[in-house]
């Protein structure tokens, strides 16, 4: 079937089958946290969580974070260090900043109150027509369908849609067909049904077409031509850098810096380190590393460990050394603060994902 296919789907079809979704989700959803409440600060935490993490790493951070932060105010009130800290291994941290930074900002000008309407919820940071339809639908029962990967891949199955699923493009015509098939009655379970059937029934392999609530009407079921759907175009391999880390050691403290706000990981702490080159050992690398980035000179005096770690676009392998701190200060242009601090005191700063690779092994040889 064509993409315009869909906008021919006689009434009584589409009538059908909201009918089946919604019902189905009405007795098949999962018990989750966020979906016993209608309170759109705690929808919002928990779509923004959602948004790049599975749903079993959620819940626990979802209850960690609402404890700490149970309403906007005592979020829009908490140093952004402290929200880091809170979201520690969630990864993506630009959520974290930027729910602070909304928070602040509705707390200082709309008495705390989360907007209603599209255009005025939409432009806040870290608000895109995901996050917003989300929130909007389920919360206040606005009429704006939700496009995910799940969703892309229901719709694709249900009416054999030939739109690559991970081209960017693809999402206004996702969204396109999601719209002309969203129940305007139920928006919020609408939009959570079909998600959810692709989460549990209409997975990305072996689908349960036997126990599924659409498979009357669904396309690919039919004419035996699930495996073709959805459609996705080849990507090319992701790059991988080859980076070195140094744990520099003084007087049993280790150095520890400050990733600018703005960027990837920002805020958070880290060792210093950087990229290899080629033909550079690794131990030279991050000695050069360690003297460009924080101006120190340092005696490499043993590898901990190598670690790889894969972000969306691009992977790592990094070797981390134990260093001894030699001379130097470390200098004010470089990282936005520094700390040096002794092992017990790691925990209490937010590290990124990579980092938690080695830090148990260095508290474990450093504890004893
Ligand atoms: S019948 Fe199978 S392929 Fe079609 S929507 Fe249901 S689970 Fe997906």
């Amino acid at each position: 079937m064509e993409k315009s296919s869909v906008f021919e789907i006689p009434t009584e079809e589409k009538m059908a089958v909201r009918k089946a979704l919604v019902s189905w989700f009405s007795a098949n959803q999962r018990v989750l946290p966020w979906r016993k409440t209608k309170d759109p600060y705690h929808i919002w935490v928990s779509e923004i969580m959602l948004q790049q993490t599975q749903v079993v790493t959620v819940i626990s951070y979802y209850k960690r974070f609402l404890t700490q932060f149970p309403d906007i105010f005592h979020l829009a009130a908490a140093d952004v260090q402290d929200v880091l800290k809170c979201w520690e291994g969630l990864g993506y941290y630009a959520r974290a900043r930027n729910l602070h930074i909304a928070a602040r900002r509705l707390v200082a000008h709309e008495q705390g109150r989360v907007p209603s309407e599209w255009a005025h919820f939409r432009q806040l940071p870290g608000v895109g027509d995901y996050i917003a339809a989300a929130v909007l639908s389920i919360a206040f029962e606005k009429p704006h369908p939700m496009v995910d990967g799940n969703v892309k891949r229901v719709f694709s199955r249900l009416f054999e849609i030939n739109t690559p699923v991970n081209r960017s493009a693809s999402y206004k015509a996702f969204q396109a067909v999601a719209g002309v098939m969203l129940d305007r009655k139920a928006p919020g379970n609408f939009n959570q049904a079909v998600m959810e059937l692709g989460a549990l029934v209409c997975k990305p392999r072996n689908p349960k077409c036997e126990v599924c609530p659409v498979s009357n009407w669904c396309r690919a079921f039919a004419n035996d031509r699930i495996s073709k759907y959805p459609v996705r175009i080849k990507k090319t391999r992701v790059p991988e850098y080859r980076m070195t880390i140094g744990v520099i050691a003084k007087d049993r403290k280790f150095l520890i810096v400050q990733r600018p706000y703005e960027g990837m990981l920002g805020g958070l702490w880290e060792f210093p380190g950087g990229a290899r080159h080629s033909g550079e050992s690794a131990s030279s690398a991050c000695a050069r590393n360690i003297e460009q980035t924080v101006g120190l000179a340092v005696t490499i005096d043993s590898r901990l460990t190598r670690i790889r770690h894969a972000y969306t676009h691009f992977k790592i392998i990094a070797d981390v050394f134990l260093c001894r701190y030699n001379d130097g200060r470390v200098r004010r242009n470089g990282p936005i603060a520094h700390r040096w601090v002794l092992p017990k005191a790691l925990s209490r700063y937010p590290f990124p994902g990579s980092h938690h690779k080695f830090i148990p092994s260095l508290l474990e040889m450093y504890e004893t």
